[in-house]
């Protein structure tokens, strides 16, 4: 289905850094957009200017740009339902929640803070712990329900503090079809009159909210399961402003990986895994590390987040952003809560890692060490990572496990020294290092078939042989094919460890 008319948003509020449930909000919304050749935009939901965090809506921006989650209008791209960010917006606001006040859809209220916790107390007194500005207390209270009418103007004139709040009819079902959850049915009688517009002169979250997916065209509201308490609501409000309402759909909340409980900004760096897609430094100095600055390649980490709630209905699990495209439907996003598993997150970063062309890695591993490579030549590490990769989690692997690519070891595993190192094997490595020296074409081809000559030869099964082989040329007990290893290091240098190393490892045996 093709739909030009589908216009969906990621409204981030910029409160703090976006964890990893929020960018699969965004991505889930990208996908659906992007499906039905739609729109995707980005709207700043900052009317709550208590909780604004300085530079969490540049953290955001980032975060999306480094997944690859584009947007094609929105705030900091620009389009012709502008502004994007709601406290730029905010002039925009008050004439609709006026417009529900003259309907008789909501009313003004003057209790000041002293007189709500006046009310809440008495409540507790009586053993009503819960007091709600409802259909039933707002009666006794000080609003535009109770008071005179010109009592109402006369404060209202007079620049006393108020705010606008909706009138929840009382007892009635308020029923919507969310496109992940079904049905859904919530008796009025459970919400309050919400807050539309606060005395501070800005529209709350759920006024702005509406007010903004109508004006921008808005037609499917995909965002987390948080906000599902919040929809009837939202669905009554635009039942009072007698317009059409989006369609809802609620993303499934992410659990940690025991399945115990939402997944927290601070269960990351304590169960060894990020929550966040870059790194956040806090306020007070306190760093969340993010997938970006730990190595995961940015496909990878989109691949996994896709999975967290929803399945192609196939086996196939790496899927490309245009293949994510191409297959994702809200049908397949499940209802139940997505566990987050940090190896199945590996796992998907070993397989883009692998992927990824030799001379992107060998550009990828340039970046991440230092001077270390510097006087290798570019063909020497391409071909390094594609010996290395299938070892590889990250692309700084490839160095930390292939260091003997590119230097002499100094250490020897000690297990395989015990193990495998002995007179025999010392004087066949002797033996083995002539016959290196007598070939004339140093690759990993005639490497190998003169290896198997040469166990022929001296009646050897290979598990004597390549061991100790291994561990002259690279130090280790474990490792990439060792006729590719040779014939990457070169007959010179070979010739050299096997020259270097064999009294080495004599000597730590003895
Ligand atoms: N501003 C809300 C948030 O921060 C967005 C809720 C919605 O998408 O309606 O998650």
């Amino acid at each position: 289905m093709s739909d030009k008319s589908v216009r969906v948003r990621f409204a981030p509020s910029p409160t703090g850094p976006l964890h990893m449930g929020g960018v699969r909000t965004a991505l889930y919304n990208y996908l659906f957009a992007k499906k039905h050749n739609g729109t995707f935009i980005i709207r700043i939901e900052d009317t709550d200017q208590n909780r604004f965090v300085e530079g969490a809506e540049e953290y955001i921006l980032e975060a999306l740009k480094w997944c690859g989650i584009t947007p094609d209008e929105g705030q900091g791209v620009g389009g012709d339902y502008g502004p994007y960010k709601q406290s730029e917006r905010k002039e925009m606001y008050k004439p609709y929640a006026e417009q529900l006040v003259k309907n008789g859809k909501a009313y003004y209220a003057f209790d000041t803070g002293e007189d709500l916790d006046k009310m809440r107390k008495q409540a507790q007194q009586m053993k009503m712990p819960n007091w709600q500005y409802n259909s039933v207390t707002r009666s006794s209270m000080q609003n535009s329900l109770t008071l005179p009418e010109d009592e109402v103007q006369k404060r209202l004139e007079n620049g006393d503090p108020y705010v606008i709040r909706f009138k929840m009819p009382r007892n009635e079902d308020v029923r919507f079809e969310d496109k992940i959850r079904g049905w859904v049915v919530v008796n009025t009688n459970n919400l309050d009159d919400k807050v539309l517009y606060k005395s501070d002169g800005m529209p709350t979250y759920h006024l702005a909210n509406i007010v903004d997916d109508h004006t921008m065209k808005i037609t499917h509201v995909i965002r987390g399961e948080e906000w599902l308490p919040s929809a009837p609501l939202h669905v009554l409000l635009y039942e009072a402003f007698e317009w059409d309402a989006p369609t809802f759909a609620h993303c499934p909340l992410l659990l940690r990986p025991d399945g115990n409980g939402k997944l927290s900004k601070r269960d990351g760096d304590r169960l060894g895994f990020p929550v966040f897609p870059i790194d956040w430094i806090a306020a007070d100095g306190e760093k969340y590390s993010g997938y970006r600055e730990k190595g995961y390649l940015p496909g990878a980490f989109i691949n996994m987040l896709a999975f967290l709630g929803w399945n192609p209905g196939t086996t196939q699990e790496i899927f490309s952003l245009e293949q994510m495209i191409e297959a994702f439907s809200l049908e397949r996003v499940s209802k139940a809560g997505a566990k987050f598993d940090a190896d199945k997150t590996n796992w998907f970063q070993q397989q883009y890692l692998r992927a990824e062309s030799p001379t992107t890695l060998a550009k990828m591993l340039r970046e991440k060490t230092g001077s270390e490579l510097q006087n290798v030549a570019d063909a020497y590490l391409e071909q390094a990572c594609v010996l290395m990769k299938e070892r590889a989690t990250f692309v700084e692997d490839i160095y930390t496990e292939g260091k003997y690519l590119f230097e002499n070891p100094t250490e020897f595993d000690a297990k395989t020294v015990a193990k495998k190192w002995n007179e025999l094997a010392e004087e066949l490595m002797l033996e083995w290092s002539n016959k290196l020296e007598a070939l004339n074409t140093f690759d990993a081809e005639n490497i190998e078939k003169s290896f198997k000559a040469f166990l022929e030869e001296k009646e050897q099964k290979i598990g004597k042989v390549l061991p100790a082989f291994r561990l002259v040329l690279t130090g280790k007990g474990m490792g990439p094919s060792m006729f590719e290893i040779a014939a990457l290091l070169g007959k010179e240098e070979s010739l050299s460890r096997m020259k270097n190393n064999i009294p080495t490892i004599k000597g730590l045996k003895a």
